[in-house]
């Protein structure tokens, strides 16, 4: 791996906090880093398991990606170090967890929430694209939220910067463009898609082509097989934006910069991060 930014960063520049989180490869812990007192969180990725699953290159990768970026909607990689055992990446602290979490507790989200949260993602999203960065795995489980209620993109596991058409298949199932599914080839475009899967799921609390098994939902999508169920609670500029978004030929989605000039982002979009009501959030405590 490259030298990090600054090869002296260690494990003692940190205060250790809390555990808030696991994944396939390590842990992610808050701390606080001892000179400037500011609060970060810190993910610890185990290199045995990267030699394990051969996931050197892709860590590498993504690391390249996620620190080149600096965008209020991205979470921010600071900079990483690494020690015998251990690879850690210091990143931005998402004190309000993750999207998946706050949306299965409401249910659905307002117009308002879900037309903020899209125009936020589109601006992030649009911004990637100008760096010929293409994330290729947006989905609830990826969105964090800050103090403030402000959505962030995080996990660029599966980004890529390239301006050709990319042929590996990644992705997560419910959100997997028909593109992607055919193996024809993909682009940016997949994203623009991934953002239509993202807004349904905001206002009818699932995606809309998920059934209980795998082969029938990929059929449903290759078929565009999409129905918008009666609520009250959907309004038809949200049924347009979606139904504009969800196309099955990737060339003719609408853009990114068409999603944030859309009228009814126009009308329910508030300003990045007003969506959730401003609680006195406590300071985030360490133990
Ligand atoms: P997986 O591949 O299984 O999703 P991963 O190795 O990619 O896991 P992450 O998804 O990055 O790991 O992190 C695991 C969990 O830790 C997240 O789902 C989230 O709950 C929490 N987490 C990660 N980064 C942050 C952060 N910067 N701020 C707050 N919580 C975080
Ligand atoms: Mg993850």
């Amino acid at each position: 791996m490259a030298a990090p930014a600054r090869q002296e960063w260690s494990m003692s520049d940190f205060e250790i906090g809390k555990h808030i989180g696991g994944g396939k490869f390590g842990k992610v812990y808050l701390a606080r880093e001892k000179q400037s007192g500011y609060v970060v969180a810190l993910k610890v990725i185990y290199k045995e398991k990267l030699e394990k699953y051969g996931f050197h290159d892709h860590l590498r990768r993504e690391i390249k990606i996620q620190q080149a970026l600096d965008h209020p909607n991205v979470l921010r990689l600071f900079t990483w170090f690494h020690d015998e055992d251990r690879v850690v990446l210091v990143l931005e602290y998402a004190a309000r967890g993750e999207l998946y979490k706050v949306l299965q507790t409401a249910g659905r989200f307002t117009e308002r929430t879900a037309a903020t949260y899209v125009a936020s993602l589109a601006d992030a999203l649009a911004y990637c694209h100008k760096k010929h960065v293409i994330h290729r795995d947006i989905k609830l489980e990826n969105l964090l939220l800050d103090i403030k209620g402000q959505i962030k993109i995080a996990d660029f596991g599966w980004a890529v910067q390239s301006n050709a058409k990319r042929h590996t298949f990644c992705g997560t199932i419910d959100y997997l463009a028909p593109e992607m599914i055919k193996g024809t080839g993909h682009d940016r475009a997949v994203d623009n898609w991934a953002l239509g899967i993202l807004c349904y799921e905001f206002l009818y609390g699932s995606p809309p082509f998920q059934v209980e098994d795998l082969e029938n939902t990929l059929r449903r999508i290759l078929r565009m097989d999409l129905t918008f169920p009666s609520t009250p609670y959907v309004s038809s500029g949200a049924k347009d934006l979606i139904s504009k978004l969800l196309v099955k030929d990737s060339s003719k989605r609408l853009s990114l910069e068409d999603v944030m000039k859309h009228p009814w982002i126009k009308k329910n979009a508030g300003p990045s991060g007003s969506c959730i009501k401003q609680r006195e959030v406590k300071k985030a405590k360490f133990i």
